[in-house]
């Protein structure tokens, strides 16, 4: 991790948006920006809040705030594709890429049963994330309504032009890997020993599990198309992490990504195991 200066009169800024109807949350987006694309990237999020395809927000909230503190500058996770054929196949491997990482399988049956009913007590999703010991299998996120919200994250500009011809080589499409993947570089850097996710859009079925030991691995259709209940679980020892500068880390600390490592084109997941361990 290298620290480099700020570009000369510019200041860094948090971005973060909140969309919800009803009380209900439809989308967020948590950015870092340089000064000179804040309106610009302002306009975007608005763009989102308004024409989700969940529904039209009836209360769009923003937080602009200027990154006091250190930033943190890191490489991303390489990105994967695991090819599947459908939901349940997606499903299998996707636990035992899990269970390959270490984490037992009380914790992962917690993850997928907690994410696909609905994550908050009342049945909804969460805003944010649970936090799973996997000593316990229990959920310690101190709030368990919203969960922890990972926040002060993005690409610099040049890792991001990047990684749109990274994208192209490994035969990813579409913007929404881009927010995850900052996301998930992120909450791996924290500690955490694997990220399951899958979005609450009905629409966008792929999810993942991220892990330091093999990247941002993706699986498509791991829910239903039309399916609403989408989450984020964090797995972690308890006992080995502290959990206050753990979730302040993760809410507070600014990191930049400055570079891509590179990933793998889409394959089965014997394939891809084989293809990580050369
Ligand atoms: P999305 O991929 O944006 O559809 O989000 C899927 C789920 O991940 C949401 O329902 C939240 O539970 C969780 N989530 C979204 N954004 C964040 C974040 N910044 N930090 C932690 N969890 C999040």
């Amino acid at each position: 991790m290298v620290k480099l200066p700020l570009p000369d009169d510019q200041i860094l800024y948090s971005l973060r948006m909140r969309a919800s109807r009803e009380q209900s949350h439809i989308s967020g987006a948590e950015r870092l920006i340089y000064s000179d694309r804040l309106h610009e990237e302002m306009e975007n999020l608005l763009n989102r809040a308004i024409g989700h395809s969940i529904g039209n927000a009836d209360e769009v909230h923003f937080t602009i705030e200027a990154i006091k503190g250190d930033i943190l500058y890191c490489d991303s996770l390489p990105v994967s594709t695991i090819v599947t054929t459908d939901t349940k196949n997606s499903s299998e491997k996707a636990r035992e890429l899990l269970s390959l990482i270490g984490i037992p399988e009380a914790s992962i049956r917690r993850a997928f049963d907690d994410i696909s009913e609905g994550a908050s007590p009342d049945g909804g999703n969460m805003r944010g994330a649970m936090l799973i010991d996997i000593d316990s299998g229990n959920r310690i996120e101190p709030d368990p309504f919203r969960g922890i919200r990972v926040s002060r994250i993005d690409f610099e500009e040049a890792a991001e032009r990047n990684l749109e011809s990274e994208m192209i080589r490994i035969c990813v499409r579409g913007s929404r890997v881009k927010e995850a993947l900052a996301l998930a570089t992120k909450v791996i850097l924290a500690g955490t020993i694997a990220e399951l996710c899958w979005s609450d859009n009905p629409d966008y079925t792929t999810g993942y599990v991220a892990s330091k030991k093999y990247g941002y691995v993706r699986f498509p259709k791991l829910k239903q198309e039309g399916d609403r209940k989408g989450g984020r679980a964090f797995f972690l020892r308890k006992s080995e992490i502290g959990i206050e500068n753990y979730i302040s880390f993760l809410q507070k600390r600014a990191v930049l990504i400055t570079k891509l490592s590179p990933g793998f084109k889409p394959s089965s997941l014997r394939e891809f195991l084989e293809s990580y361990e050369n």
